[in-house]
């Protein structure tokens, strides 16, 4: 039977992993941490004893792993070993510049790839909801589609090798700035006697609208299902967050362009992680846009 190969059973692989056996595939998985195994071991995926082995039996290879030199260093190991016409899918959150060395490196054995980071996070990927970014060759796409398609719900063909992870980026790098812009639109409005309905009743029907405001209210009340509602548990932490718009920061630099309010973004958000919130729901950083300053 054709197997999918996993490696990385992190937070996302997990239930991205379990999503593809309960479509009826044959998963062989691998992670570094023995209680991961055993997680996913649980959920049916054929746990083996090294990525290696992962690679050997599969038609497919899927790494969900936490940065571009994780990802180089596996492919690096594994793509030796893959069969001729196997497809590789990275679906990590990497730098452009390594997901085009991965896909050079695979590309030169003949290995056919996509990147395709995801968005939607760990509710995402265990509701099979994620949304896949995805950049790579018309062909690969057409093939790896239909295996994505198990483990989400919209599959977005971006263009050519690395374009998955700019979208990625332009994606949160937006996100950012306008959470950011939303969670101080409503500590100045609450300063100069605003309420938080009346200013989300009016920017939620007005040019202010985003998605930061109207699906991801920053304040309580408003939107309930927001994290502000649960006390700022993620949803998306602030540290992912913070990962992506330095991610953003060096592929503005790498290509010249103005990143004036990406980058800013990225320093807000450092010095939140720095006092300690990095677990914290990225939308938190309102309180921290609402504390004193000395
Ligand atoms: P994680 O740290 O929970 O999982 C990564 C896993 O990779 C770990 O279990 C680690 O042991 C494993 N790993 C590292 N090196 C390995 C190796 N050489 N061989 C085998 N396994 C190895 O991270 P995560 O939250 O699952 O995120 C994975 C990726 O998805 C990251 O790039 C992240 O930025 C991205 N992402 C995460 C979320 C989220 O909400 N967690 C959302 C969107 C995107």
């Amino acid at each position: 039977m054709p197997a999918i190969g996993f490696i990385g059973l992190g937070n996302m692989g997990t239930p991205m992993a379990a999503n593809l056996v309960k479509s009826g595939e044959h998963v062989l998985g691998f992670d570094l941490v023995p209680a991961l195994r055993e997680a996913s071991a649980r959920d049916g995926v054929q746990i083996v004893a090294s990525a290696r082995s992962a690679v050997e039996d599969a038609d497919v290879v899927i790494t969900m792993l936490p940065a571009g030199e994780h990802v180089l260093s596996v492919w690096n190991d594994i793509v030796p070993r893959a069969r001729q016409g196997t497809l590789f899918i990275d679906c990590s959150t990497i730098d452009v510049a390594s997901a085009r060395k991965a896909h050079a490196l695979a590309a030169a054995r003949g290995i056919a790839t996509l990147d395709a980071p995801v968005s939607g996070g760990v509710g995402g990927a265990k509701a099979a909801t994620l949304t896949f970014m995805v950049g790579g060759t018309e062909h690969a796409f057409a093939r790896g589609k239909p295996i994505l398609e198990r483990m989400g719900k919209r599959i977005v063909h971006c263009g050519e090798a690395g374009n998955g992870q700019v979208a990625k980026i332009c994606n949160n790098m937006i996100l950012a700035a306008s959470m950011i812009a939303v969670g101080e639109a409503f500590v100045m409005g609450e300063k100069l006697g605003l309420s938080h309905q009346a200013l989300f009743d009016v920017a939620s029907a007005s040019s202010g609208q985003c998605w930061a405001l109207t699906s991801y209210c920053p304040v309580p009340g408003p939107v309930p299902t927001s994290p502000a509602n649960n006390d700022y548990k993620p949803g998306f932490a602030a540290a992912l967050m913070l990962k992506d718009l330095k991610l953003a920061r060096e592929a503005a630099k790498s290509v010249k362009v103005k990143n004036a309010i990406g980058a800013h973004a990225a320093e807000i958000y450092e010095e939140f992680a720095q006092a300690g919130h990095s677990g914290m729901d990225f939308s938190g950083i309102i309180n921290f846009i609402r504390a004193p300053r000395e």
